[in-house]
């Protein structure tokens, strides 16, 4: 493994990387080399989880498109040396801020979205001109193969490498030095990411999960509240860190839109005759979110076929804070459904909660929607839309707190793989001399007057 860092360090110390043109074509390479093996990325995906061919373009390959023609399209820009002024302490100085790569980095995926969440912070740091070490989520074993076999046929590995295995990898993988730590996945595993990258000081981006709140309110569009939610919750049979986990729902509408809910779960035929729906990644998570179906609290669904690991969707009601459904994100297709009779109060208990991924709120009444969307912090979400502000690349994606830190997509992602260098080049035919001994009361005065311009 120190080889592997070690190459990596020496092929970014060749300097190869600063050139925008460089950056540039392994863009274009990686863009080619997605679409030309599509069909084999989405069979691999499907045999591990069972996720169409649909879903995969849509929520994983589409979304790496637009970040790689994004930033063959802005790279320049964003790469280029920005000036600012200058104060008059300074004159006659002029000032600058360059970015440049942060240098060899490291990038950890979660198995949800394997491609996407593996190679949309790739292209990142590719467009900001680091050399990246992969290691994807080794749970869909075929996706993480696939990845590993075209990037190896491809890129030089002292610029782009794929590390293929699970924790015992990882953690080899962390004891190494890099210059950025990219990592998706559970809280849990960010605190040991956090803790490895704080023996070398290393900058880290943390995109975790969490529950992630949906506020129904009266008012609101209710059949294209349950259309947008129904499909958000469902997608990837709940396996999106970004869907909502749970909905607070005013009491007064609570009954109709459970039956909304029902009819709308029927209309797609979501669930075990259903072959497009996805299966849950695997045994271990299939036993954790059986576990967490109360029957007495089934609303409906409950379906469940282990051997295929099909989970059908279920909703659950009459609930409060205290049922264990509310303990931990589900990370599955299983929605809470908890009614409340004071917005700003159910708004104070979300609060008590660690800060979320994500928050929607589907209302029509703009006071509603300004007391959810400001006063709950959390990384990024929607009114009247579930999941979708992940599409657009002008909107940074990432968590707060418990959910994450640093957010990725378009500039943002090269933001987080660059270093904003500050430069003040000043000229030697004039100086101050304010700053130099003796020091006086006089030269004070003046050191004052200088910092108020
Ligand atoms: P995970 O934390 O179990 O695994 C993520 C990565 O960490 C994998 O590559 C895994 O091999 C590695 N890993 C696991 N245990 C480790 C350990 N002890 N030491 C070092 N490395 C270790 O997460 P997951 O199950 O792959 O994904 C589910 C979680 O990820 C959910 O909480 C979800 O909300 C979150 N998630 C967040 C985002 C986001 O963008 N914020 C996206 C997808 C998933």
């Amino acid at each position: 493994m120190i080889d592997k860092v070690k190459f990596q360090r020496d092929f970014f110390n060749s300097n190869v990387t600063r050139d925008i043109s460089f950056r540039k074509k392994q863009l274009h390479i990686l863009f080619s080399l997605l679409k030309e093996n599509e069909k084999q990325l989405c069979k691999a995906i499907h045999d591990d989880f069972g996720k169409s061919e649909f879903e995969t373009i849509a929520t994983e390959l589409e979304l790496i498109y637009k970040d790689i023609r994004k930033a063959l399209k802005q790279l320049s820009q964003w790469s280029r040396k920005e000036p600012v002024s200058t104060n008059l302490l300074n004159f006659p100085a002029h000032s600058y801020i360059q970015p440049e790569p942060l240098g060899v980095s490291l990038v950890i995926g979660a198995w949800n979205y394997p491609y996407q969440l593996s190679i949309a912070p790739a292209v990142a740091a590719i467009a900001a001109g680091c050399t990246v070490i992969l290691k994807p989520s080794e749970l869909p074993a075929r996706t993480s193969a696939i990845m590993a076999k075209l990037v190896s046929e491809n890129f030089d590995p002292g610029f782009f490498h794929v590390v293929e295995g699970g924790v015992q990898k990882t953690t080899e993988l962390l004891q190494q030095k890099f210059d950025k730590i990219f990592f998706t996945g559970s809280t849990h595993v960010g605190r040991i990411v956090y803790e490895a990258a704080a023996k070398h000081l290393t900058p880290v981006t943390l995109e975790l999960g969490g529950k992630s709140p949906a506020f129904v309110t009266r008012g609101c569009n209710l059949k294209m509240t349950v259309k947008r939610l129904i499909w958000s919750k469902f997608l990837n049979s709940g396996q999106t860190c970004i869907a909502p986990d749970y909905v607070m729902v005013d009491n007064k509408i609570r009954d109709n839109f459970l039956e909304k809910c029902v009819e709308e779960i029927e209309k797609r035929s979501y669930g075990l005759e259903n072959n497009n729906y996805v299966q849950i990644i695997n045994e271990r998570n299939f036993d954790r979110l059986a576990a967490m179906v109360d029957p007495e609290k089934v609303y409906y669904g409950g379906k469940m076929d282990k051997e295929k690991r099909i989970f059908g969707p279920t909703l659950l009601h009459n609930l409060s804070f205290e049922n264990k459904v509310m303990e931990d994100e589900i990370f599955g297709p299983i929605l809470p459904v908890i009614g409340y009779d004071d917005l700003d109060a159910a708004i104070s208990k979300v609060n008590e909660l660690p800060r979320p991924l994500s928050c929607y709120v589907f209302t029509n009444n703009k006071e509603s929607e300004q007391k959810v969307m400001q006063g709950i912090s959390f990384g990024g979400g929607g009114v009247n839309e579930a999941v979708m502000h992940i599409t657009n690349p002008n909107l940074p994606f990432g968590g707060v707190g418990n959910s994450g830190t640093g957010k990725y997509h378009g500039e943002a992602g090269f933001r987080e793989f660059s270093n904003y260098k500050a430069i003040l080049n000043k000229p030697t035919w004039f100086e101050l001399n304010l700053k130099y001994a003796p020091l006086s009361k006089a030269k004070l005065r003046w050191i004052r007057r200088f910092f108020k311009f």
